[in-house]
């Protein structure tokens, strides 16, 4: 899947993009006094954006479903009165309408609308020909094609200010997490992507308070640009994710504690260690690939053997003999155990799909697995 987007660099819309560029506010806007309360309040811990959601997608009916419209202008007093640029969450045509009549800086798209390319594609063509940076969080569901799908809907209208946000995904079972982070499919978009700016939201991957420093210094280590976090001047009161949020005050001993550390160093000794251990990992990589040549080829010659002797491919006794070796030579040699048994899961199925071709050569039977 090639994916061709036309994206500025996060400098063309943010003044400051020294890590992590922070977007932070409520989850919800309550009142205009609350609003402008935390906004007072995180104008000091140097945010870039003040997040707070005025529609808010609810799973359940009956409960505080945002404050709606009647939001938007204590969103201008805070631009007004804090100078701060501000950031809503969108989800119909009319949203977008609405937050445009208001001059709001800045849209997202949530995780149960990326998911839908119907509500993406309506977004989308109400933005055209506006120049309006918008964020793009992750499908609840762990899917990078619909991830990228938005984003390339919105490109197509013209969007070129984008940027993705990785809030986690969904699953049934209960987990420590509230949407579990996946970490691969953000790495993913960024290696189809490289050029796209990537927030990681802490505050919906956790669910409490107490996971979202370790997911931050991760996101940072991972060297995500940014951060949104959810903060609110008296969280057990908030009127939504009241577990979540956090107050000014703590986001600011989290950035204090926060190790940022550069994505790469100039330091020649540094330069030349790397590359020595780069170029032994490299020979070892070839040394690898060699043995599993090897092993393929002594594969196809035991199939042979049994294709003359009529004997089946699989011979699960053998199969986990080769695992329990494996596993009890992994302990001593400092891999894990969820490592191997995938690795020799990956070996195991491709040994089969070699046999299978020998021993069914010519006959149309060559089936994978
Ligand atoms: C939010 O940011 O408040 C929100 C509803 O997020 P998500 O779409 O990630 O669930
Ligand atoms: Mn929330």
């Amino acid at each position: 899947m090639d994916v061709n987007l036309e994206i500025l660099p996060l400098s063309s819309w943010v003044h400051d993009v020294t890590r992590p560029v922070l977007i932070s506010g409520p989850c919800s806007a309550e009142t205009e006094e609350q609003v402008l309360t935390i906004a007072r309040e995180l104008v000091q811990q140097k945010i870039t954006f003040f997040r707070s959601g005025i529609w808010k997608p609810r799973t359940r009916p009956n409960v505080f479903e945002g404050v709606g419209s009647k939001g938007l202008p204590w969103l201008n007093t805070v631009q007004k009165l804090t100078g701060l640029k501000v950031t809503i969450e969108v989800a119909t045509a009319r949203h977008v309408e609405s937050a445009l009549k208001h001059s709001i800086d800045v849209l997202w798209i949530g995780a149960r609308s990326t998911a839908n390319p119907f509500v993406v594609q309506e977004i989308a063509d109400a933005l055209k020909g506006v120049d309006i940076p918008v964020l793009v969080k992750n499908p609840i569901n762990p899917d990078l094609g619909l991830w990228l799908g938005a984003l390339e809907r919105l490109n197509k209208n013209g969007i070129k200010k984008l940027a993705a946000i990785h809030r986690g995904f969904s699953v049934y079972e209960t987990t420590r997490y509230r949407n579990i982070p996946t970490w691969q499919i953000p790495i993913d978009l960024k290696l189809k992507l490289p050029q796209l700016p990537v927030f990681c939201d802490p505050s919906h991957i956790a669910g409490k308070r107490d996971l979202i420093f370790p997911l931050s210094q991760k996101a940072m280590d991972l060297n995500f640009d940014g951060l949104m976090i959810e903060c609110h001047h008296c969280p057990e009161k908030a009127w939504s994710d009241a577990e979540q949020q956090i107050t000014p005050d703590d986001l600011r001993i989290l950035l204090l504690e926060l190790k940022i550390r550069a994505d790469h160093s100039d330091d020649l000794k540094f330069v030349h260690n790397l590359e020595d251990l780069r170029e032994r990992i490299n020979k070892i990589d070839r040394e690898i690939l060699d043995a599993f040549g090897k092993r393929m080829e002594l594969v196809r010659r035991i199939g042979d053997f049994k294709r003359e002797h009529n004997v089946t491919i699989l011979q699960s006794q053998r199969w986990e003999e080769i695992i329990q070796n494996g596993l009890a030579r992994s302990l001593r040699l400092n891999l894990s155990s969820d490592f191997i048994t995938g690795l020799y899961k990956q070996v195991h199925d491709e040994s089969i799909r070699n046999q299978n071709l020998v021993m069914n050569a010519g006959k149309g039977m060559e089936i994978g697995n």
